[in-house]
């Protein structure tokens, strides 16, 4: 067997000291196949080492070489299972199964009598832990009816190193590591080890100040390390992975508490609208009377607005519960703001939407919730520019040219912009932009949000909503920087859909309940994971339906006299806008679509939804696209179907039809999959770790109690450098998606 390769160090002589800096590739003579893996697995300095911590840990409790086994001693020992068999006993002719079991002292045979099926149980190759009675001397020892363990300890292990006592300096805790090819999980101890030598404790400053470690009583770095990769007992692995947790939770915290604390620095500009205005504006203008919830979210924003530093804000609310009201009362406050004596244009507010349907969407909205007022509001998207009023047709908006409407925001004649990311690319200037707002903030990164309120001196206030319903660690963490107001109410009437998740076999009973609904006058919804049918054999790929075959299949065989309609992401803006139109206005009775319509499109009489390979979405996603059928006070229904019917698909399933609140579903995939699954976290930039602490409430708010009370103290970060060096990094990598 070829033994993997172990760290050499670069100099043969006294081993030089090293710096958490240190690049690997000076401590160690990297193999052109170790160098490669350490560039797979992103780890390039010492600390990127330390900071690669071991997935799990074999407990190697008071084992033997097999080299050393005496003949009737009780043992442990581990070995790779060789020369499986079944065989009969030689006297009695009882089946027994056999296995010989190597490690690098030695070999053994195991015997199980009446076991034939152990032979079955094992594997060839694989690293077992037996413990048993040793019988016998010399080759004829072995080990009578032991018990086995399989483990996830690699074979070369078995075969050297893992005995040599040097190796076990963890007393029986051997961590295994995320590998890779070229770097095994024996190269990264050791590799470990030599590190831990040669990096002297004064190169180990602590990035967590030691008022906090006492307080939460966390090891400090150099133990922690230790503990991490070398631990003599469960208790230390897990202080110091609680302590890590900590720390990246901590920092992350810190940056966005700097963040906070930059942007608050800047001014904005006062928004001195009485509350009553806004009041009496949320009961004449809206079609609806607000709930509660909307009334406080929509006061908590204009207190912020009325307070000379700028507003940083997050509005949450499940889909359907009304944030697109909240903030108009917010534009409104802005745009109606009395002036003074010698300005006139109206202070201005941008409106950021994620795609193009829904910024028309709430351009619309928007239109006719001002059209009281002498305010021209713009819209401008890829495709082109509008703006309303128009001259000739006071109710209706005209199409302008973009430079046009440039021009207007420019000069402060426009009042209001509804967007898409056009709004950052045309890097459309304003008069005087008092408040932006970003719909279904999670879709846009940090950076765009900043783009738009970058500006000099004076920053706008912001507002982002979001309906993706996080659980509140993860609002805390990833949202650190921003107050919360949450819409925990949906509108009066509203009844929770039926959701059923639909055997295969049950699929024509439900073709018969949506035509039940669409003959009462309702619309339907198709949603499909995929665009077109792949264009492979992949039978795995083949099993998600897609929009285009779906349509026609229901064309063909199921809905042959209702209309239906198909939209996906391929489609052109103006092609999307007809269908969306068209859905509407009820030309079309079924739309087959992708999860575009996924945010924030709204057509009420919509009742009724079809999920095709329901397995694919996450708990959350398929809460969003079940919002979309939960506009009216009619009787939604949702049925889920899934291309495969594993155990852990119908568990989810079942989840999400039994639970009708969006953070409820959130915390159940938080659990059940684990941050790392979570749509958007995936992404985000944080260790397996940070991912594993973003469950537990207590850790996030107190690392977060704690970075806020740090930055209060130094806000500049100048007494603290390590942490703002880690705060960068963090900030530059760190974001929800
Ligand atoms: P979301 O929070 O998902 O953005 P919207 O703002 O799009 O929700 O509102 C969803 C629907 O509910 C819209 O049709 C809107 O007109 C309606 N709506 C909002 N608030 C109320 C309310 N207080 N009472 C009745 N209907 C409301
Ligand atoms: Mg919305």
């Amino acid at each position: 067997m070829r033994l993997p390769p172990r760290p050499t160090p670069a100099t043969s002589r006294a081993k030089p000291s090293a710096t958490l800096d240190t690049p690997l590739a000076r401590l160690f003579r990297l193999r052109p196949k170790v160098a490669q893996g350490l560039k797979r697995l992103n780890l390039t300095t010492a600390r990127d080492l330390l900071y690669h911590f071991p997935s799990r840990y074999e407990h190697l409790c008071a084992f033997k070489r097999i080299g050393e086994v005496q003949d009737r001693e009780e043992v442990v020992v581990f070995g790779v299972v060789t020369n499986l068999k079944v065989g009969k006993t030689f006297r009695t002719q009882k089946p027994v199964a056999e296995a010989v079991v190597k490690d690098g002292s030695g070999s053994i045979r195991a015997r199980w009598f009446h076991q034939p099926y152990m032979a079955k149980i094992l594997q060839e190759g694989q690293v077992v832990k037996l413990s048993g009675v040793v019988y016998g001397t010399g080759a004829k020892r072995y080990l009578a009816n032991p018990d086995v363990e399989p483990t996830t300890i690699a074979p070369e292990e078995v075969h050297h190193s893992l005995f040599s006592a040097q190796e076990i300096a963890s007393e029986g805790y051997l961590a295994i590591y995320p590998e890779t090819k070229g770097v095994s999980s024996l190269w990264l101890r050791a590799a470990v080890r030599s590190v831990l030598q040669r990096v002297p404790p004064s190169e180990l400053p602590d990035p967590i100040p030691e008022s906090v470690r006492e307080r939460y009583r966390l090891p400090d770095l150099s133990r922690a390390f230790r503990w991490a990769h070398q631990p003599r007992s469960d208790k230390q692995a897990h202080a110091a992975r609680k302590r890590f947790a900590f720390e990246e939770i901590f920092s992350l915290q810190i940056a966005r508490a700097y963040e906070r604390r930059q942007y608050q620095s800047h001014p904005s500009i006062r928004v001195t609208t009485d509350w009553s205005a806004v009041a009496s504006f949320m009961r004449d203008r809206f079609p609806f009377a607000p709930t509660r919830a909307q009334v406080r979210a929509a006061r908590e924003i204009h207190a912020d607005l009325t307070s000379p530093r700028p507003m940083l804000r997050l509005l949450e609310g499940d889909v359907g519960s009304g944030k697109t009201a909240v903030a108009a009362a917010a534009i409104f406050a802005t745009v109606t703001a009395p002036r003074s004596s010698n300005r006139y244009a109206p202070l201005q507010a941008a409106y950021m939407a994620p795609t193009e349907i829904l910024a028309r969407q709430q351009f619309a909205s928007l239109c006719e919730l001002f059209a009281h007022l002498p305010l021209r509001v713009g819209l401008i998207t890829s495709s082109g520019a509008w703006v309303f009023p128009s001259k000739t047709n006071p109710t209706q908006p005209t199409r302008v040219s973009k430079p046009q409407l440039v021009r207007w925001v420019k000069e402060g004649s426009v009042g209001v912009v509804v967007g898409t990311h056009a709004l950052i690319e045309t890097q459309v200037q304003f008069a005087e932009l008092a408040l932006v707002v970003i719909d279904e903030q999670h879709r846009f990164g940090t950076a765009q949000r900043k783009a738009l309120a970058r500006k000099d001196a004076i920053v706008p206030h912001l507002l982002s909503m979001s309906a993706t319903p996080i659980p509140r660690t993860l609002a805390l963490t990833f949202y650190g920087d921003l107050d919360l107001s949450i819409l925990d109410e949906l509108p009066p009437g509203r009844q929770n859909p039926v959701t059923k998740v639909v055997a295969p076999a049950k699929r024509a009973q439900v073709y018969q309940e949506v035509k039940r609904e669409l003959s009462a006058g309702r619309q339907a919804y198709v949603i499909c994971p995929r665009i077109t049918a792949p264009d492979t054999q992949n039978a795995l790929a083949l099993q998600a339906r897609s929009v285009e075959e779906e349509a026609r299949r229901l064309k063909e065989s199921v809905f042959t006299e209702w209309r239906i309609g198909v939209l996906h992401g391929k489609m052109s803006a103006k092609e999307k806008d007809a269908v969306m139109q068209d859905f509407l206005a009820h030309r079309i009775d079924i739309l087959v679509t992708t999860t575009v319509v996924e945010v924030g499109v709204n057509v009420p009489n919509a009742t009724v939804m079809i999920i095709e390979s329901a397995e694919r979405f996450g708990l959350a996603q398929l809460h969003q696209l079940r919002g979309r059928i939960q506009r009216s006070t009619h009787q939604a229904f949702c049925y889920c179907f899934a291309e495969s019917w594993g155990a852990a698909t119908r568990k989810r399933l079942a989840i999400f039809a039994k639970t009708a609140d969006g953070f409820s579903l959130a915390q159940a995939d938080l659990i059940l999959r684990g941050a790392g699954d979570l749509s958007g976290a995936r992404q985000s930039g944080f260790s397996d770790i940070g991912m594993e602490a973003l469950k537990n409430i207590k850790l996030v708010s107190a690392a977060r109690k704690e970075a806020y009370a740090l930055v209060a103290a130094d806000p500049t970060l100048s007494r603290h450098p390590l942490l703002a060096a880690r705060a960068r990094a963090q900030l530059a990598r760190v974001h929800y998606e």
